[in-house]
């Protein structure tokens, strides 16, 4: 399949890992909106979040734990941190395979731009 983010996750398309287990992978975004940005990818290929059916809903739940982890190991967790989900073209979404931002390093603003 095209996607970029299959690429990556099948480490055809080289990328700075930060966390990994059997339903996610986690790696630096290319282009960091904030000091810490990384991208929480499902393994399995949903196109957008409103692709995500019943029966998956619980890979959402394994998102945020791997966000947890990855505050604990990287130490911003004290701090605080944010997860985005951009969807379809109002949302900003550029790449069509889905993907949460763990945004963390410096103060966010609200509302977001
Ligand atoms: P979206 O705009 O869909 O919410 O987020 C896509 C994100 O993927 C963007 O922040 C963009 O910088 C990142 N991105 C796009 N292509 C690559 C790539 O090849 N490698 C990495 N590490 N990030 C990418
Ligand atoms: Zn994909």
């Amino acid at each position: 399949m095209d996607c970029i983010f299959c690429k990556i996750i099948d480490g055809e398309i080289p990328s700075k890992k930060i966390y990994e287990d059997e339903f996610v992978y986690a790696f630096e975004d290319i282009e960091r909106a904030s000091p810490i940005h990384i991208l929480i990818v499902p393994k399995k290929h949903f196109e957008t979040i409103l692709d995500i059916k019943e029966k998956d809903a619980n890979l959402i739940g394994t998102v945020f734990m791997a966000a947890n982890k990855i505050a604990d190991k990287l130490n911003f967790g004290k701090k605080g941190f944010r997860i985005v989900t951009n969807c379809k073209g109002d949302g900003g979404q550029t790449v069509f395979h889905v993907h949460f931002h763990l945004l963390a390093g410096r103060k966010m603003l609200w509302p977001p731009g």
